[in-house]
This record gives C-alpha cells, sequence and structure tokens, in this order.
C-alpha cells in the first residue's frame, strides 16, 4: 500500500510528464490544468498520447479528438484503442461525429475482434463529405424554412436547419455545417440590426383554425398547434391568458430539444402521466410565483404576479408563492417577510406558501436518481474551466467517471469532504449543442453557508437550472410562466424532466416589464440602495411595489396598469405615463380633495375685520353625489401660491396682478390693492380687498381665475405646516439600462425636491394617517409619508394633475 506521501510523488511526477505531453498535443492552458487535476484522466491521456506514439506533438484538431478519446473510449474494448488511434493519425477518424460513431461500435464489439469494414462503416471512414455538399444541404435547409427564417431573422431556431443538414450529411463535420449555416444565413438576411439584438418581437399569428377534415397525422398535427400556446399571442380583454392551452391538452407535443448528434426529443406528457396529474390537481390551473428573496419586488414582479395569480384567478385554479431560496448568501428574512407583505398589498392570495428549500431532500433524492441513470457526474474543474472546455465544446475530463464512483462523491460533496469550489454535480447533457443551456450544466455546487430557511443543514446547494423545473413538477403546476430570458432554457428545463420521467409543465414565457427613465434589476435597485442614491427599498422614486405604494400609488391602478400592457412577449420600455395615467384614473374617483399651498405668498384682505374668523365650506368630490363637506377656515390673513402673483399682467394669465381680481376657491373674489418687496426684490406680502356680498351662483359672475388658499385659522395663528416632497424621473435618460457601466452617472441630481413649510387645511393635520391620499386641488395628488408625527405632516406628491382645473 502506498502511502499518503508516496501517491502525492507520483501524482507530481506524473502531472511534470503530462504538462509538456498536453501542451505539445495543442491543448489550451486552462483545459491542461483541469485535465491535470484528474490523475486518471492525466493517466488516460498520457497513455493514449505514447499509445499513438505523438509524444513528439501533433496538430490541434488531432489532439482534441485524443482528448475526447482519453475520456469516452470504451472500457471494455481498450484493446481495439491502438486501432483506433491509428485512424486517427491517418485522418482516416477527423471528426467527434466519427469518433462517437466508433465508440458506439467498439462497445459492442467490446474484447471480440473487430472486423474492419464494420468499424469504418460505423466510424463513417472514407465518407467525403464536400464543403459543396454542406452548402448545397444547407441551402435546401435554409430554403425549406425560408418563410419564417426572413420573418423571424436571427431569432429563427437554427437547431431547425442544423438537424436536416445532420440528417442528410450523417458526417459532416458539426464545425463546418455551422460555419455555412452562418455564413448562409448571413447571406440572406444582412448583417443583425438593432431588432436583431433586441429579445424577440411579438409575432402576429393567425388563431390557430380548426382542423379541417384530412389525413389523421395531419389532424394531430393541427391538434399539436392548437394545443401549444401561440408565441406573443395576446388574449382578449376579458380574458388575457385565452390562449394558454388547458391542463387537460397537456399530452401535445409542445417542444423539440434537438441534439448535436442529430437525435429530438419531443416533449409531451404520456397520457398515463397526464391521467394522474390530473387526478392530483382535479384539473384544476395551478401557477406559482417564484421570487428570489434576494430583494424586494418591483412592479415588473407586479407584472408576473399579474400572470401567474391572474391566471389561476380567472380559471379557477391555484397559485403558489414560491420562494426560489437557492442561493443562501443574497437571500434574507427581511426580504422573505416583504414579499409575503406586498404580495398580499396587491391583492393576491397565495394558495400556499412553499420554498424550493423545503423540497431541498426531494431534490438530492432526484440527484440520486439522475447519477443512477448515468446522467450526472462529478466534476472538479473550476468556474473558469468550466466556462472555458464548455466554450470549446470539449467534454469535462471527469465526465466519464463510473456511476459507482459519483454516488460516492457526490455523497462526500453532501458531507462536507471538499472545500468550496472543489466539486460540482453536472448533468450529462449534451456538450455539443447548439444551445449552452445543454452543456452540461451545474445540478449542484458547494457552499458552507447558513440558510434563511434550511439552516446549516446542507452544504450542497441545488442550481437554478435544477432546481426549479424540479419543484415545477414537484408542486403540479400546470402552466410555468416566466420571462423571455428563460426560453432559451426550455431545453434544459425539459431534459431533466424528461430523464427523471416526471410530468411536465406547459411553460410559456412574457417579456420583462422596462419602464422608462428607471431601473428594475434588483441588483441595480441594491446598489442604488446600499450607496444610498435613494433613501430605502421604499423610496417613493423607486417603481419597487414598497416606493409605489409609499408614493402614494394603489394596487388597483398597478394592476389595471399590467392587463393594459397585457401579458405579450414585445420587448420595448413602455412609458412612465402610461402608468401614471392609471394612477390618476385612480386616484380621480377615490381621493378626497382638499386645499393646501404648497410655496406661500401672504395675502392681506384689508377690508377684513382684523378679529374676523368665519368658515366657508369645501367639497370632497365637487360635482358627485358621493361628495361630503368639509370647513375651511377663512380670515383676514389668507396664503396663496406665490407662482399666483405677479407684477405684469397679460392675457392668458388667470391669476393675481395689481388691480387684478381672482377667485378663492370656495369662498370669494378678490382684488389686489398693492403690495410690498423684500430687500432681494421679491414680493413678500399682498394686499387685497374681499367682494365678501359675493355667493356663488347668486348672479354675480366670478372672476375667471380660481386659486387654491389657506388661511390663518385664528387672527394671527399660522396655518398647519408640513413637509411635501416632490418627485421627479430618478434618471435622465429614458432607457439608462442602455448606458452599460455608466448608469449611475445618468441619475437626476433633481429627482427629489423638499418643500418645507407648505400649508394645510386644519381638518386634515386633526385625521390623516400615513399612506392616506389626496387631491390638493391644482397641485396634484399627495399621499401622507410614515415619516409623519403629530403636527408635523410630511406628504409626498404621488402625481401632478393632467391639467388644473382652470388656469
Ligand atoms: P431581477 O433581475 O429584477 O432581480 P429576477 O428575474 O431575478 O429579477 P425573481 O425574483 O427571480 O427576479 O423573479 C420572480 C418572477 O418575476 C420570475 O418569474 C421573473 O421572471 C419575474 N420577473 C422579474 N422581473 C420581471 C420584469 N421586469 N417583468 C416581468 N416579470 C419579471
Ligand atoms: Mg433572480
Amino acid at each position: 500500500m502506498a502511502t499518503k506521501e508516496e501517491k502525492e510523488r507520483l501524482a507530481k511526477e506524473l502531472q511534470d510528464t503530462a504538462r509538456p505531453l498536453f501542451s505539445a498535443i495543442g491543448l489550451d492552458e486552462k483545459v491542461i490544468e483541469s485535465a491535470l487535476k484528474n490523475i486518471k484522466f492525466t493517466q488516460a491521456l498520457v497513455d493514449v498520447i505514447k499509445e499513438a506514439g505523438v509524444t513528439e506533438g501533433c496538430p490541434k484538431a488531432k489532439g482534441n479528438l485524443l482528448y475526447t478519446t482519453a475520456s469516452k473510449h470504451p472500457a471494455n474494448a481498450l484493446v481495439h484503442r491502438p486501432m483506433l488511434l491509428e485512424a486517427i493519425l491517418a485522418e482516416k477518424v477527423k471528426t467527434t461525429t466519427q469518433l462517437d460513431g466508433a465508440f458506439e461500435y467498439l462497445k459492442k464489439v467490446g474484447g471480440e475482434p473487430t472486423d474492419a469494414a464494420a468499424f469504418e462503416e460505423a466510424a463513417g471512414v472514407g465518407v467525403v463529405v464536400t464543403p459543396e455538399q454542406i452548402s448545397a444541404a444547407v441551402a435546401d435547409a435554409i430554403a425549406s424554412k425560408k418563410e419564417q427564417l426572413l420573418e423571424d431573422r436571427y431569432h429563427f431556431n437554427t437547431n431547425l436547419l442544423l438537424a436536416p443538414v445532420t440528417k442528410a450529411l450523417k458526417w459532416a463535420d458539426g464545425a463546418a455545417v455551422r460555419a455555412e449555416l452562418s455564413s448562409q444565413v448571413e447571406a440572406l438576411l444582412g448583417p443583425k440590426t438593432e431588432a436583431d439584438l433586441a429579445p424577440p418581437e411579438k409575432k402576429k399569428k393567425p388563431k390557430a383554425e380548426k382542423p379541417k377534415p384530412a389525413a389523421k397525422e395531419e389532424q394531430a398535427a393541427a391538434a399539436a398547434a392548437a394545443a401549444a400556446p401561440e408565441e406573443g399571442a395576446a388574449g382578449t380583454a376579458d380574458d388575457p391568458y385565452a390562449f394558454m392551452p388547458k391542463p387537460e391538452d397537456n399530452n401535445q407535443v409542445h417542444t423539440t430539444v434537438n441534439f448535436s448528434d442529430g437525435s429530438v426529443m419531443r416533449i409531451a406528457n404520456s397520457p398515463a402521466v397526464l391521467a394522474q396529474h390530473m387526478q392530483r390537481t382535479g384539473g384544476k390551473v395551478v401557477t406559482r410565483f417564484p421570487p428570489e428573496p434576494n430583494g424586494y419586488l418591483h412592479i415588473g414582479h407586479a407584472k408576473a404576479m399579474f400572470v401567474d395569480f391572474g391566471m389561476a384567478v380567472q380559471y379557477g385554479g391555484v397559485c403558489y408563492l414560491r420562494y426560489d431560496d437557492t442561493n443562501p448568501e443574497a437571500e434574507k428574512q427581511e426580504y422573505i417577510d416583504h414579499i409575503a407583505e406586498i404580495v398580499s398589498w396587491m391583492g393576491w392570495s397565495p394558495w400556499k406558501v412553499t420554498y424550493a428549500s423545503q423540497y431541498f431532500a426531494q431534490l438530492h433524492a432526484y440527484a440520486v436518481q439522475l447519477i443512477k441513470a448515468g446522467k450526472a457526474f462529478v466534476c472538479h474543474q473550476s468556474k473558469a474551466e468550466i466556462e472555458e472546455s464548455r466554450e470549446q465544446g470539449l467534454p469535462s475530463p471527469w465526465r466519464e467517471r463510473s456511476i459507482e464512483e459519483n454516488l460516492r462523491l457526490f455523497e462526500d460533496m453532501r458531507r462536507g469532504l471538499y472545500k468550496e469550489g472543489e466539486a460540482t454535480l453536472r448533468m450529462k447533457m449534451d456538450h455539443k449543442n447548439e444551445n449552452p443551456n445543454m452543456w452540461d450544466s451545474v445540478a449542484y455546487r458547494i457552499k458552507y453557508v447558513q440558510h434563511p430557511m434550511a439552516g446549516d443543514e446542507w452544504c450542497i446547494y441545488p442550481s437554478y437550472d435544477f432546481t426549479h423545473c424540479l419543484c415545477d413538477a414537484i408542486e403540479d403546476i400546470t402552466h410555468s410562466l416566466c420571462t423571455l430570458e428563460f426560453e432559451s432554457r426550455r431545453a434544459s428545463y425539459y431534459w431533466l424532466l424528461d430523464v427523471l420521467d416526471t410530468y411536465k409543465p406547459v411553460v410559456w414565457e412574457y417579456s420583462r416589464l422596462n419602464i422608462t427613465n428607471t431601473v428594475l434589476s434588483k441588483r441595480k435597485l441594491n446598489r442604488l440602495v446600499t450607496e444610498d442614491h435613494v433613501h430605502g427599498w421604499d423610496d417613493p422614486r423607486l417603481l419597487t411595489l414598497a416606493g409605489l405604494r409609499r408614493r402614494g400609488v394603489a394596487p388597483a391602478s398597478i394592476n389595471a396598469f399590467c392587463r393594459e400592457i397585457g401579458i405579450t412577449r414585445n420587448a420595448n420600455v413602455i412609458p412612465y405615463h402610461k402608468l401614471e395615467h392609471h394612477v390618476r384614473l385612480h386616484l380621480d374617483v377615490n381621493s378626497p380633495r382638499t386645499l393646501a399651498v404648497l410655496r406661500p405668498l401672504k395675502v392681506v384682505l384689508t377690508n377684513v375685520p382684523e378679529q374676523h374668523s368665519s368658515t366657508v365650506q369645501g367639497a370632497t368630490l365637487p360635482g358627485r353625489p358621493e361628495s361630503q363637506a368639509y370647513d375651511l377656515p377663512f380670515s383676514r390673513v389668507v396664503y396663496i401660491e406665490a407662482s399666483d402673483f405677479r407684477l405684469q399682467d397679460s392675457k392668458d394669465y388667470y391669476g393675481l396682478a395689481p388691480g387684478k381680481s381672482a377667485m378663492l376657491r370656495y369662498a370669494y373674489p378678490i382684488t389686489v390693492t398693492g403690495y410690498s418687496t423684500a430687500a432681494d426684490g421679491s414680493i413678500s406680502e399682498v394686499a387685497a380687498e374681499a367682494d365678501l356680498s359675493f355667493v356663488a351662483g347668486g348672479g354675480k359672475k366670478p372672476p375667471k381665475g380660481v386659486l387654491n388658499w389657506v388661511a390663518q385659522p385664528a387672527p394671527g395663528q399660522d396655518p398647519e405646516r408640513a413637509e411635501v416632497r416632490l418627485y421627479d424621473v430618478l434618471f435622465k435618460s429614458e432607457a439608462p439600462d442602455a448606458l452599460g457601466d455608466a448608469w449611475l452617472e445618468d441619475l437626476n441630481p433633481d429627482s427629489l425636491q423638499v418643500v418645507q413649510g407648505a400649508m394645510v387645511n386644519p381638518h386634515l393635520a386633526a385625521t390623516a394617517k400615513a399612506f392616506d391620499r389626496f387631491q390638493f386641488e391644482r397641485l396634484g395628488y399627495f399621499s401622507v409619508d410614515p415619516d409623519s408625527k403629530p403636527g408635523q405632516l410630511v406628504f409626498n406628491r404621488t402625481v401632478t394633475l393632467k391639467d388644473s382645473f382652470k388656469k
């Protein structure tokens, strides 16, 4: 038995021998470093290099084939490896596709003698695929899909073109086919435009017609098309979700996944699986809203909730609130609590509140099942090495471990025998796929971090890719609705469910909501908050739901806005005024009116006796039957808006000027008789006379201009003062996200303006509570900020009025 020291010395020796050999066959530095860490693989590759007789080096292309041979050569047929290596060096086997054919054959033969002709056939030896043939096959494939390709342009799924070519020319070199494909596609479409680079646009497809009486196959195809949600289809005003398939129709093929070996996986539930699912759910629509508790929710999440909860409500189904809590570093109890509270504030009632973490044991059992199916392996590449070999289309050097070894090492991972970063569990998907999400994604990683829910029970945590689809399957989600960036992850989502043979939800993607002059990603919101660019997650300038609530926006306005923009796949930035429109609509109907003055200018009514004190009546909802009267104190000193007095009168101006009259709302007309100025030349006080004989509707024509005002509640007593916070857009440009790293420089320095010393009517001071909403006539809609203290009200301006009611 070798001692530990001796083993280490031998390993070191092997590495020293191997490094120059690996370099000689053209492997990249990072690939070499990663390979050297795997002693077994290093030994295999050294053997292969020696066996091939290329210790002096060989071209890189051959080197890559040797690497794959070391990694994938069937263990039961090692006696034939020299023969295969000879074929590689003689350039009989030139591509990994051929190599795969060879492995398949050798695995079957095992230790028995090979048959030269059968081997050559299995590995496609001597089959010459000319560039002309590739070019012609690619042209054929493009021609057959031309219409769709011209319509979708660079959003077209090129796997659909690749598959027929690899089928027609089995032995063609994959890289050559891909190169030809992109060059022909580009020749047809021209360079990429702005729109090509943006996420896919909504496509208007006609509603699927009823199948005409036709051949059975065609009918089946039409039924499948009808069952699949139409890409980008919009529902109706009454039912925005009308285009989604019914739960009972989820046994149609709705997604296909192409593999690099030409095979295709068609995603559909078998009738039996669907029947069991229907049994469990009673045929109900089941959706989920899956926030990650790593920040506060924002208006984009309001759209997601409208989609998830809204669809369940529409069909009498149920919706889970599921915390996607697999990243313990970023997640906090504060966020978990806030999400629960704000979901309910938005008016949604989760059927059940669940956590991805509550399924950790079940997910772990699935991982073991996956290893037993030969579909996962423990890998020791670092993050950078994984990226590097993925980019090069190379398998991990640890990919071909035995099931027993993988089970043992995965258990070692779970028991904490590795340090962070020393091992991951990776899914054995298709490292040569067109779709990077299929390149053997990580399923589990090691993190020695306390989990907010699971505590320190686990040191291995499942990745999003592993967790999300399985939680959907566990919860029998009928419609897994998510944003478009997940579209390319459909393949991996279904790959895992298919391998584990679970029920498969329908997945449908919609566009992320973006709004002008703001940012919504939680990462950016987090920076704004932690770097004090705003005052907390609920700063009213943010479009977080907490910020909107504090600003005075009603949840009903947010949901009405979501309904209006719809659940389409349109990727655009929605103008902020569309949201404001719904905010005003709601506040107009629901918020009581009152009078206030933001920047007061003192007006002394010289014909009102000094000791005069009376009240006039205001109306909370003028002109509406539900309106109520409230008292406005009136006395000799009143305050008007400073901007409502000018020295220079003009035709289109309805405010006050020397000699000019205006109406004090709900009270009397006044006429300016004089004014005084301060040392700096500004107007300090105005003198005016009130027409106390004026009676509304009494026949006397009032002046055109109507002013907001607040009077001293009693002679010599200052009116109630308040702080008012006025808001402007947080970012100067419409799309700060487009500025890359410079987005913070785009912050609007004037987004918050604090007005001290505004005046409000005394009844507000007596009754207003935090979050109450009012219209200050002529000034806008305002809501009471929770910073308010008795005698020190603070208001946020939610939104301005569209038009002041009279100039
Ligand atoms: P962010 O980038 O803002 O952190 P996220 O996608 O990481 O967003 P999650 O908490 O994981 O946020 O999202 C929960 C759900 O809300 C997901 O289904 C996600 O797709 C959806 N969602 C997130 N942002 C938006 C948005 N801007 N518009 C619509 N849906 C969104
Ligand atoms: Mg997230």
